[in-house]
């Protein structure tokens, strides 16, 4: 049986724990491997905190963004984390930056990807993320990029829930229950000391989505228990064979 696996690409390395934390913990808690890929440390525009200290610099911002990310990843139990350094505000990649995204998701070989919404109008590094994401796994289907390496299948592509939700055009289609898992996920947000203002926030997303999920599944006729969740809005249509 081969090693199942997923992919979280992160547009700034604090991303990934607001929003997927309680699906990164939960998939290495059933055995996944879950490769977190942070593309820039948010060093410019999601380290506030950090900038109002005196004699603050870019580097002493990075290194403190990654250490937070790390200790967060370490919360969740992440099978590995890397950070590609692309710098933010705004966010770019090069030909070769792309190539070397699609370099670690043809290696992953992920069973699925998660990403941010689609439409971002108050932060375009996230969208410009999974635009990157598409064309990145785009690529790693093609059969002439690299000949003789393993092509990529077909993994869904999650978008997770983006601040300000009503905002982005997101629509979830997918709440996935994360209470088993939720400490790790709490943990993880208590890493992120420069947004202390978020914590509670996020909290009450997940209890919010936990509500949801009650309701999706049966509600008061025998719904499920749920006290957190996450939700996500699919990109690709499901293949089955049953409805
Ligand atoms: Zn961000």
């Amino acid at each position: 049986m081969t090693q199942k696996t997923a992919l979280v690409i992160s547009a700034h390395s604090a991303d990934f724990v607001w929003r997927c934390g309680g699906a990164i913990a939960l998939h290495q808690q059933k055995g996944y491997d879950v490769t977190v890929v942070c593309l820039s440390y948010g060093e410019r525009g999601e380290s506030a905190k950090l900038w109002k200290q005196e004699g603050m610099t870019l580097d002493k911002v990075k290194i403190a963004r990654r250490k937070e990310a790390e200790n967060a990843a370490r919360a969740l139990d992440v099978h590995d984390i890397q950070f590609f350094d692309l710098g933010d505000y705004p966010l770019e990649l090069d030909r070769e930056a792309k190539y070397r995204l699609v370099d670690l998701i043809r290696k992953v070989q992920p069973g699925f990807m998660l990403s941010h919404s689609h439409y971002d109008p108050y932060n375009t590094d996230h969208m410009y993320a999974t635009r990157i994401a598409l064309e990145a796994r785009m690529i790693a289907q093609a059969w002439g990029h690299e000949p003789g390496q393993k092509v990529l299948g077909a993994p869904q592509l999650y978008l997770f829930e983006p601040h300000q939700t009503e905002q982005m055009g997101w629509k979830p289609d997918v709440f996935l229950d994360i209470t088993p898992v939720w400490d790790r996920k709490r943990a993880a947000i208590e890493c992120m000391e420069g947004q202390h203002h978020l914590w509670d926030y996020y909290t009450n997303v997940a209890e919010n989505r936990g509500n949801h999920f009650r309701r999706n599944s049966g509600g008061q006729a025998g719904g499920r228990d749920c006290r957190y969740a996450e939700g996500f809005q699919s990109v690709f249509p499901r293949t089955v064979d049953e409805l």
